[in-house]
């Protein structure tokens, strides 16, 4: 972990913790927005439940969570089209809300981009991006932020002419044109079709790089999280469930339900002793003090299948494929029954039949059995 080429040790970062900090993969940045025991109902409904957030200057998060959990109303707690019933809301290092506090949103240094981009029809798009800078907006700075987001030489453009990814840079561009403390984006890429989402993803990705600004984007889509943010805060019933790297929250989920919720996973019965685990695929390291029942939790990925008995692990038949020409997942029965899929190339093509060998190649994680759930 290195910030300007200095390596941090494990002192530094617990350091920089303690200065108000927040720890990123790529070191430690002054925390740009906090939420702190952030509170909000509706009704009889704890939309927003205890919640505390924190994210560095330049730091791209995101808020993931299945329809309901809460996402929207968080943010429009951040944004300041919410009040909270409890709890405080820091931008830049100013209380915008709290105790007594209620900044309004014009005055929070906060872009917004919506869903449906909200754009004037009748405006052309130097004209929109120019509404977020006022009555007399700046056109070098109208054209400075079309430039960033790729879209120089359309500011004479009505957003019909443009295409559902341009709209949606015009959007940026007018989030972006202020200079704000922060970007919220709200499910930014559901309007867009499969196949232009995702290079949609990875313009905007560079674009709010580019510009250096700090953002929290909502989603329900587990690859958009993993693939855009730098820093993912899993959302499940008004509270933050998990939250860390990505490849962390993938590859250490906090619980059975935040390692389903981020992809596919199998869940084996094991049984803790002694720093190991044994379950159906063998022994796997435990952290050191957990004991007694577990759940071994496999991502189809982390299992190799083969043909040979130079492939180690145990015989296991193939029961099911699902071939997508990259790769496959194939789902295998164990001697005593036990079902497990495996993610593996798409070469050999596995059939229902088959007698492989199976083995564990990858990381995998291990929980305490918690009460409540089914085994
Ligand atoms: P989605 O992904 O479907 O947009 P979400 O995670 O953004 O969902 P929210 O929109 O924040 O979830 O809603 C959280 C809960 O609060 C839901 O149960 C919702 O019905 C409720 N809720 C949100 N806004 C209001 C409101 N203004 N009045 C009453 N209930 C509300």
């Amino acid at each position: 972990m290195t910030r300007e080429g200095v390596t941090m040790s494990a002192m530094d970062r617990i350091a920089a913790q303690v200065a108000g900090c927040v720890l990123s993969g790529e070191g430690t940045r002054p925390v740009v927005v906090s939420c702190r025991d952030l509170h909000r109902a509706f009704g009889t409904v704890r939309a927003v439940d205890g919640v505390d957030l924190r994210l560095g200057e330049g730091e791209i998060g995101a808020l993931l969570g299945p329809s309901g959990c809460g996402k929207t109303t968080l943010l429009r707690l951040i944004a300041g089209f919410e009040r909270p019933d409890r709890g405080e809301v820091r931008v830049g290092g100013v209380q915008v809300a709290g105790d007594r506090e209620f900044v309004p949103p014009q005055r929070r240094r906060i872009g917004m981009v919506f869903q449906d981009y909200a754009l004037f029809p009748h405006l052309d798009v130097a004209a929109n991006v120019g509404y977020a800078l006022g009555r007399r907006p700046d056109a070098a700075r109208v054209a400075q932020v079309l430039e960033l987001v790729g879209l120089g030489g359309l500011g004479d453009r009505r957003p019909h002419e443009l295409s559902g990814g341009q709209q949606q840079r015009v959007a940026l561009a007018r989030a972006l044109a202020p200079t704000p403390a922060l970007i919220l984006l709200d499910e930014p890429f559901s309007n867009l079709d499969a196949a232009l989402r995702e290079r949609v993803r990875a313009d905007v990705r560079e674009i709010l790089r580019a510009a250096g600004v700090t953002v929290l984007i909502v989603t329900h889509d587990q690859e958009e999280a993993l693939s855009i943010a730098d820093r993912v805060f899993v959302m499940r019933a008004g509270r933050i469930e998990q939250e860390g790297m990505p490849e962390e929250v993938y590859s250490s989920p906090a619980s059975r339900w935040a390692a389903e919720f981020l992809g596919d996973v199998d869940i084996l019965p094991g049984q803790a002793a002694g720093g190991h685990a044994t379950c159906a695929l063998g022994r796997v390291p435990v952290p050191e003090g957990l004991e007694g029942p577990v759940d071994v939790l496999v991502r189809p990925e982390s299992l190799t299948v083969g043909l040979g008995r130079e492939e180690g692990g145990q015989g296991a038949v193939v029961v099911a494929r699902t071939y997508f020409g990259h790769d496959q997942l194939v789902t295998l029965e164990l001697g005593d029954g036990l079902r497990l899929r495996s993610r593996c190339m798409g070469f050999p093509a596995w059939h229902p039949g088959d007698r492989l060998r199976v083995r564990l190649s990858g990381p995998v994680s291990v929980l305490p059995v918690q009460p409540g759930d089914d085994r």
